[in-house]
């Protein structure tokens, strides 16, 4: 790292020291807490609020929120510190998690313009330290502000993460209910289909659980329907949405 920073980065190189402890530097120094905090979707500000951050191919957006109950008594001004903690906290997330492109910011409404002008001029100030090019635009007509930062190198998130392939990127998946439908459905197909003796059905715990609770009366009714029986068999490796109609 040495030869490297003397060609390359020089001014790094007093700041380079070489390590010899036990302990995993990214232990040490809490870099594994910090980067999981980076790709977190909410994110805690000090005095109870918080944000939750979505970034979706088209933009990022950022909502602010109050933290629980907020007494009427000082609710403006509540808010107000509110938004102006969060901005600190949004132009650093920025940073950290290296978004780009278009951001669109939801802070708690204010009535005052006063406080308005006043957390965009502190958002336009934290902004101010971010290296990459950041375009700030005040309130849209919708009460939303609008920022525009260079994509420079991809994402946090992009460069340490791959899509769930559990929701394949949604971020839901069918209740075990939803599924149960699905399958009574696809058998009453397969029944007019094929010739077969009956049916087992392959599914993943909490749908088989389901099976033989809530949903045991409409599975005795298909079973009639059908006139052909049903048995049922966990799947522990399947995830929730997953399942298999075997035609015995
Ligand atoms: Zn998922």
């Amino acid at each position: 790292m040495a030869e490297f920073a003397a060609q390359y980065v020089s001014q790094a190189m007093s700041r380079i020291e070489r390590y010899s402890g036990e302990r995993p530097l990214f232990e040490l120094h809490g870099i594994e807490e910090e980067i999981d905090r980076a790709l977190a979707r909410r994110v805690n500000l000090k005095f109870g609020g918080y944000l939750i951050i979505d970034q979706t191919e088209a933009m990022t957006t950022i909502d602010v929120n109050t933290g629980g109950f907020v007494g009427t008594r000082n609710f403006d001004e509540t808010i107000f510190k509110t938004n102006l903690e969060a901005t600190h906290v949004i132009a650093r997330q920025l940073r950290l998690r290296n978004l780009g492109g278009i951001i669109i910011v939801d802070f708690i409404d204010m009535d005052s313009d006063e406080h308005k002008q006043a957390v965009l001029n502190e958002l336009a100030k934290a902004l101010a330290r971010d290296r990459t090019r950041v375009t700030l635009n005040g309130f849209t007509s919708l009460g939303l502000v609008e920022i525009t930062r260079k994509r420079t190198r991809e994402s946090l998130a992009h460069v340490l993460c791959e899509p769930c392939p559990t929701c394949q990127g949604r971020g839901e998946i069918k209740t075990a209910q939803t599924v149960c439908y699905e399958i009574q459905r696809e058998i009453v197909r397969e029944a007019r289909q094929f010739e077969t003796r009956g049916f087992r059905i392959l599914a993943s715990p909490p749908v088989i659980d389901m099976f033989l609770d809530e949903e045991s009366q409409s599975l005795a009714m298909l079973v009639d329907f059908i006139g052909k029986p049903i048995s049922l068999q966990v799947e522990t490796a399947y995830s929730q949405e997953q399942f298999d109609i075997v035609l015995l």
